[in-house]
């Protein structure tokens, strides 16, 4: 839409590594300090851990009854059980003292099992089945590379590597590793399932042997609703906001474990029903949410989320299943604090595997694009808030909608920086810093200011108080926008 008028400004869409970069966000070694910092007092998260929920280690292991436990311990010795030879069966029915059952309905559990630990792996460890012979992951693992990984005819180095970087302890890479070879066993075993999972996410489509991340993690969001619906499915890691402003708490801007887990219930229940459920943000702001994956998006998986007031922000990711139950929990919970009338200064979010050497985000004019990467790491509401407010920014600068031409003269001829009319003027004004990565340009100080403002509004009217009281001037002009916007 006004994508032309903001090429003129000095950035460019990223058309290829290293150029085109408006890394928006703190430098990374000083990003990752806060980080620790932060993090210090809480729950650490490990720098490199992309499992179930950001820097918590990928579950190893579905939990198994002890006698579940006992006869796949047994099966992988080579010592099946076999449902004849049982001596404790009692006619297949669960019972006080054997609540799993026998015999046959043993079999059905541990069928269930190796059902549901095939698909945790495929989805954990996406990046070391996807051409485990060498080569980027492109997303889809074909039924050659279960082949593979099943004869163990694969990189092993290179997997080690790859499960590493996932959060696996080395301690537990060998076995990690065999495990993953019987899951790739039991996929090549088992068609039905094996095709349910092929097609899961394409619409009308045939079987074609390759399983891509938009399968597993439509697959995974159908598992991961019925726990939800049990009470079953632990939730999510919160995110570790940076907490880099001086003037303005943010240590209790993130979720309770209970709001995470609510939230992420409504996720799961939006994205298959494709029905709008009712979302509740970390304010208690109840919203009419549509949240759905799109169909046959080949290995990219790819989320819509609209809202009340009818804009829709498309979410790529290249994470998996549970990642992204989280990473969609996170974005709406921190989207449905941004007043309607500014949410279309986005539209579209990019969540990547890898970290970036200098971004934790970067935010492209050009699209109103964002990236994420190193997987959950960043994700949080400081990071999402300073992202959009470049989106903010350049949207309120005087540029675009053809109404240069009469309102121009009031911005002072500094269009297409990214910050909004009287900005610069506010900074002065107000004669003191909002952050040091603020301070690196006047779009990075309106990012910054307006992260913190937001953050001070969800702290409560205090809060609030005292981040007018220390920013007046910029003070006025975030919460002109704020208030217009929300009508
Ligand atoms: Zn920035």
């Amino acid at each position: 839409m006004r994508d032309i008028v903001r090429q003129t400004s000095s950035y460019t869409p990223p058309t290829a590594a290293g150029t085109g970069r408006d890394a928006q966000s703190p430098p990374k070694a000083q990003n990752l300090q806060s980080a620790k910092d932060a993090a210090s007092s809480q729950t650490a998260p490990s720098p490199n851990a992309h499992g179930a929920g950001a820097g918590r280690e990928p579950s190893d292991e579905v939990s198994l009854s002890p006698e579940a436990m006992r006869a796949l311990r047994e099966e992988e010795r080579g010592d099946a059980v076999s449902p004849q030879e049982d001596p404790t069966d009692a006619g297949g029915r669960p019972s006080a003292e054997n609540p799993w059952g026998s015999g046959k309905d043993m079999e059905e559990v541990l069928q269930a099992m190796r059902e549901r630990q095939a698909l945790e792996d495929l989805d954990h460890y996406a990046d070391v089945y996807d051409n485990p012979g060498g080569g980027d992951p492109d997303g889809i693992i074909s039924t050659g590379d279960l082949d593979d990984i099943a004869r163990g005819d694969y990189d092993r180095e290179a997997a080690i590597r790859r499960l590493v970087d996932l959060g696996v302890p080395e301690a537990r890479v060998d076995r990690t590793l065999e495990r993953m070879g019987r899951s790739a066993q039991y996929m090549l075993d088992n068609e039905e399932f094996r095709n349910q999972i092929d097609v899961a996410n394409d619409f009308g489509g045939d079987p074609d042997g390759d399983i891509a991340r938009s399968d597993l993690s439509r697959a995974v969001f159908q598992r991961e609703l019925q726990l939800s619906r049990q009470g079953a499915l632990l939730p999510g890691q919160a995110a570790a906001n940076r907490d880099s402003y001086d003037t303005v708490d943010t240590s209790n801007a993130e979720r309770s474990a209970q709001a995470i887990q609510s939230q992420e219930r409504q996720i799961l229940e939006a994205v298959n029903s494709g029905q709008p459920i009712s979302f509740t943000n970390a304010n208690g702001q109840t919203e009419e949410l549509t949240v759905r994956q799109m169909g046959n998006t080949g290995g990219a998986t790819v989320y819509e989320i609209t809202g009340a007031d009818g804009h829709t922000l498309r979410i790529e990711s290249e994470l998996g299943g549970s990642e992204n139950r989280v990473a969609l929990a996170r974005i709406a919970d921190y989207y449905t604090q941004v007043p309607p009338e500014l949410r279309d200064t986005v539209s579209s979010f990019e969540l990547h595997r890898k970290p970036d050497e200098t971004a934790a985000a970067t935010y492209f004019s050009s699209n109103d694009h964002v990236e994420f990467y190193d997987g959950l790491e960043h994700l949080n509401e400081e990071v999402f808030n300073h992202e959009y407010a470049h989106g903010i920014g350049f949207d309120r600068d005087g540029l675009g909608e053809g109404v240069l031409d009469q309102i121009g003269q009031f911005f002072t001829g500094r269009d297409g920086e990214g910050t909004p009319g009287g900005w610069d003027d506010a900074v002065e004004a107000d004669g003191r810093s909002i952050s040091s990565y603020g301070d690196t340009a006047r779009k990075e100080d309106f990012a910054e200011s307006w992260a913190a403002y937001m953050e001070a509004r969800e702290n409560g009217p205090e809060a609030l108080k005292r981040f007018e009281e220390a920013f007046p001037a910029r003070y006025a002009i975030l919460d002109g926008l704020y208030e217009e916007a929300m009508g």
